[in-house]
């Protein structure tokens, strides 16, 4: 007879955790320090910021279906269903990983750290799987959701969000954010959508957040990509962005001007 009150306790698989996906898909990243190189991206639906320039509006909420690129490059996408597992997600991305052809895979969005419960399951497989780096695209307003996948984590791109350009205030949660990724020694570096409406005083205050964490964090001023939705942000005049590059290098190191190139060589 079975004695149920000393029975070892059965130990089941962790479930398989899911989430909202936007698309997967390989392209050449056109933003930030990686500018040129080749990515399979992962993009992941639902966004908790509403900035006036935002270009992934149609990824603010949770759609029912995602895309999915067969073969690298050629855009022919498969759809499927909305929550994906972690399983689904890494047959995808192996599909897209030809030998030599992916310099890393991109985490974006939406915001992929509302997603971050599900990153802890799927980053270590994925990592295992293709060997690829992983780099993670963020507005960098969530520092708590980023403890969990730190460890999983070989690069950061996060956002400042400038209040007079995006109208999303986020100050203390960016230093935070910034800390937490220098402190784990990623590579890491911030990018500033930068407007003809921008306020000097904003800039300032990035400014003085960078070097607080350290100088040497490369920061990149992104001139606005105008957009029919946004009639009251216009691209930065040539003359304001050479004045306010002089004044982000007054403190910091590394300050670098560059519109979004994915756009300018017809790479939606
Ligand atoms: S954080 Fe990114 S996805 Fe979210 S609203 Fe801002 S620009 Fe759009």
């Amino acid at each position: 007879m079975v004695n149920f009150a000393t029975a070892p306790a059965q130990v089941s698989d962790p479930p398989d955790l899911t989430a909202a996906l936007v698309e997967v898909f390989s392209a050449i990243q056109g933003e930030g320090l990686n500018v040129g190189t080749r990515q399979i991206f992962i993009r992941f639906g639902i966004c908790d910021l509403r900035c006036r320039f935002c270009d992934s509006a149609h990824t603010w909420k949770p759609s029912q279906t995602c895309q999915i690129e067969r073969s690298p490059g050629e855009r022919d996408f498969l759809t499927a269903n909305n929550p994906v597992t972690s399983q689904q997600l890494l047959d995808w991305v192996n599909q897209q990983n030809q030998p030599g052809l992916h310099d890393s895979i991109s985490l974006t969005g939406g915001e992929p750290l509302l997603h971050a419960e599900f990153l802890a399951q799927f980053l270590p497989l994925v990592r295992d799987r293709t060997g690829l780096p992983i780099y993670l695209e963020t507005a960098g307003h969530l520092p708590l959701l980023l403890q969990p996948i730190l460890p999983y984590l070989d690069a950061v791109g996060m956002d400042i969000k400038l209040p007079s350009v995006s109208g999303e205030s986020h100050w203390s949660a960016h230093s935070e954010f910034l800390r937490c990724c220098h402190s784990a020694k990623l590579e890491v570096f911030c990018k500033l959508i930068v407007s003809a409406q921008t306020q000097t005083s904003d800039l300032v205050q990035a400014r003085q957040l960078v070097a607080e964490v350290h100088p040497a964090i490369p920061v990149f001023l992104q001139p606005v990509t105008p957009l029919g939705t946004a009639k009251d942000l216009t691209a930065p005049r040539p003359e304001q962005v050479l004045a306010w590059q002089a004044l982000m290098k007054a403190n910091l190191k590394s300050v670098r001007v560059i519109p979004q190139t994915h756009k300018a060589i017809g790479q939606l």
